[in-house]
């Protein structure tokens, strides 16, 4: 009887694998899903499926027009028009359930500005209002009578996007983009990427914990904060690390009537209505890079920061009470605080979606689709990401977004 000779099972291949299934990942995989019509075999590795420490999850979710790249604002007007046809576009992978209708509120944003701040503010106003956006420039006068809660002493006047801004529900959009890619075949499954085999230039194969080993025709980083562990495993380099953001909801002994914007503090503090509470956060005071798994609390950034800013800009804020706070982690991108998106120049299946440093969740229904144009089409085909490009990295070249909170 011959001997049987051990042959080492064959490496699963898919032509995608994505690494990280949260928002961006996951509206890569439904694009993908959509475009490629089963053409394509696509696999989402997701380290924990309850998204618990993901970005997306610990987000507070608001999306906006106000920004100082033209190309931010357009990408913004794409994310209000998939928000506001979430659940038209999701009904088919909803069969006989109601789909997630992402609850928008479009209660828009206003900007505070400083008397110095002036002429950028109001350039901003003007680039922004010839890409269409909604935003108007208001002057002391008329901010104090479209907010008559507001403090004016100190402001040159305000920015107010009266259409399309406003917040939405973070995991609803991940679920529909999930169950939608599901449904057209993306295949999603719990472990984590451990390595990456890179051999000629290419990723060939991706490790899973598990041991598994998983070959692949374009890999794709969706690993939010975790960005350059990934990149690292294909020895790549990215300036993206996770910087701990400190929310707060918190209720006040005043309502504040009428239609309240979030609005953003010259101190970088925004806060907006949370249902009958308010939810605020900042740049705390100890920013920098974090621990991957730190996710510890910074109650006294609430008492020593955020109380006195909003007290002095909206003075009935006096009688607050914090009712819940949570950590979650920014994927900054320290070179420019912009995304990072596209093909490395020379590892050339390697796929960037990362870095979006504060605003990746209302980016990320424009950058699923352009990643998935990149992957099938070989260039984007509506709008041009081009300026989000990893080539500028290395050329130590900033496309700076200023409009960062
Ligand atoms: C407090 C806070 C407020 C924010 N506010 C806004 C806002 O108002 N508007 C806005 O647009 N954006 C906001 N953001 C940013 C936004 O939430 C993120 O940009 C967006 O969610 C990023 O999505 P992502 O899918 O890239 O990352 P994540 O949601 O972090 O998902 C990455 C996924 O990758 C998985 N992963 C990582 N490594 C591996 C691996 N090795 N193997 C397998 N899986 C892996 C993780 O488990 C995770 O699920 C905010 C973020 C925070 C923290």
């Amino acid at each position: 009887m011959p001997i049987p000779i051990y042959a080492p099972p064959k490496a699963r291949h898919y032509d995608v694998v994505i690494v990280g299934g949260a928002a961006v990942g996951s509206s890569v995989a439904y694009w993908l899903g959509l475009e490629a019509q089963g053409r394509l075999s696509v696999l989402v590795v997701e380290r924990d499926s309850t998204y618990e420490f993901s970005s997306t999850a610990l987000s507070t979710s608001a999306i906006r027009q106000q920004y100082s790249n033209p190309i931010n604002v357009k990408i913004s007007q794409f994310g209000i028009e998939v928000i506001r046809g979430f659940k038209e576009r999701m009904a088919p992978y909803f069969p006989g359930e109601a789909a997630p209708d992402l609850g928008f509120k479009e209660h828009g944003y206003l900007y505070c500005t400083s008397p110095e701040g002036v002429d950028a503010a109001r350039e901003r106003v003007e680039m922004q209002q010839s890409h269409g956006a909604h935003t108007v420039w208001l002057e002391p006068d008329a901010l104090l009578k479209q907010f008559p809660w507001l403090n004016v002493e100190d402001l040159g006047g305000g920015s107010w996007g009266s259409q399309a801004e406003g917040w939405f529900d973070s995991m609803g959009l991940l679920m529909g983009f999930r169950r939608g890619a599901r449904a057209m075949g993306v295949e999603y499954i719990d472990n984590r990427v451990t390595a990456l085999d890179v051999a000629g230039g290419k990723v060939t194969s991706v490790t899973l914990e598990t041991g598994e080993v998983v070959s692949c025709g374009t890999l794709v980083n969706a690993a939010g904060p975790r960005a350059q562990q990934v990149a690292a495993m294909a020895g790549l380099s990215i300036p993206v690390a996770p910087f701990k953001r400190y929310s707060f909801v918190f209720s006040s002994a005043t309502p504040i009537p009428g239609r309240m914007p979030n609005v953003i503090d010259l101190s970088g503090t925004f806060v907006r209505p949370e249902g009958p509470l308010f939810l605020t956060g900042n740049t705390p005071g100890d920013d920098g890079p974090a621990d991957y798994d730190d996710f510890g609390p910074r109650h006294e950034e609430f008492e020593d920061a955020i109380w006195p800013a909003l007290y002095h800009r909206i003075p009935c804020f006096d009688a607050l009470k914090v009712q819940s706070a949570w950590t979650g982690h920014y994927e900054m991108n320290t070179l420019d605080h912009n995304g990072i998106v596209g093909f490395h120049p020379e590892v050339t299946n390697f796929m960037f979606a990362n870095g979006f440093s504060g605003h990746g969740l209302q980016q990320s229904p424009a950058t699923g689709r352009g990643v998935m144009e990149l992957i099938v089409h070989g260039g984007f085909r509506t709008l041009d990401l081009t300026p989000f490009a990893y080539e500028r990295v290395p050329a130590n070249r900033p496309f700076l977004e200023e409009a960062v909170i």
